[in-house]
């Protein structure tokens, strides 16, 4: 089985700043992490290789430092990692990522499973996943938490609000999966040390044919008009002493609200 994961670099930190004329996140100097989610796609990706041989090839959009996301990615386990960088791709909204994403799967070709986080805890979405499959024309199914395949179908338990679904597409197909479907492995240091030394390929729109009106700001017609973080609540009360005292007194806090709340 080929199988491409989609990972995002997504900033280590709440505490980012944004700049105030384009409203993007500035991600230079602010270190980067694999989008949670993500990660448990390249876990689900490996397990499946391991089940069924094949080869395991994770891709990302974005700056040069995403570099060092990937490097992880190869340490997991993944065969291959490939970066597409390009200043004029920067500002892309979800049509445009998607756009740059199915670019990317269409010149590597013979794919059987596309793998993608349910969401990137950034820019929260949960757009690229469906937009991917919808521009490849392929089948999708989100909210994975468990996958299973066979005779060319994949079968996928989805978890949603109240209830669990089972469903099935035939290959290739989207997945996008979520934080239960897995516990991501911790590599150890001789593939830490490995993926360190290995070669990233370092992909431009250029040599994806992309249409440059397709990408970047020009080609993303959603536009973030403001970003501002929550109002922080404040008064907190720090208790000290006992901790019979201190547990009857959060006991007394609840009881009051929950009188006053009727
Ligand atoms: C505060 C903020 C708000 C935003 N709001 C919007 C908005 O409302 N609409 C909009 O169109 N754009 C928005 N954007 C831009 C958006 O973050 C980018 O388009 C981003 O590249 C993809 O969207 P996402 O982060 O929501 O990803 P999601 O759709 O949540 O990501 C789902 C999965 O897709 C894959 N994926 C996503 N991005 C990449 C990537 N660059 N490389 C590889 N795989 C990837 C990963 O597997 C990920 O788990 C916003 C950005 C910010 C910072």
């Amino acid at each position: 089985m080929n199988i491409v994961v989609c990972m995002k670099q997504v900033p280590e930190t709440t505490e980012v700043r944004v700049d105030p004329e384009t409203k993007a996140l500035i991600r230079e100097g602010v270190k980067g992490v694999i989008n949670p989610f993500d990660e448990n796609a390249v876990e689900a990706a490996l397990q499946l290789r391991e089940a069924h041989g094949g080869k395991v090839t994770v891709i990302s959009m974005g700056p040069p430092q995403a570099e060092e996301s990937l490097r992880q990615a190869l340490a997991m386990g993944a065969d291959d990692a490939i970066l597409l960088t390009d200043a004029a791709s920067r500002g892309s909204d979800t049509l445009a990522t998607s756009y740059t994403l199915a670019q990317m799967v269409r010149k590597l070709g013979d794919c059987d499973l596309i793998l993608c986080g349910k969401q990137a805890i950034d820019g929260d979405t949960g757009q690229v996943g469906p937009g991917l499959a919808e521009r490849l024309g392929i089948s999708q199914i989100t909210l994975a938490i468990g996958v299973e395949v066979s005779d060319g179908k994949l079968r996928a338990r989805r978890v949603l609000d109240d209830f669990f679904e089972v469903v099935e597409v035939k290959l290739p197909a989207v997945v996008t999966v979520v934080k239960q479907i897995n516990e991501p492995r911790h590599p150890g240091m001789r593939n830490v040390l490995k993926a360190k030394r290995a070669e990233i390929a370092k992909w431009s729109l250029e040599d994806l044919d992309a249409d440059p009106t397709q990408t970047g700001f020009d080609g993303s017609p959603t536009q973030v008009i403001e970003v501002w973080p929550p109002e922080r609540r404040s008064g907190g009360k720090t208790l000290e002493g006992p901790v019979e005292d201190m547990v009857r007194e959060i006991a007394d806090v609840i009881k009051e609200m929950h009188f006053a709340a009727g």
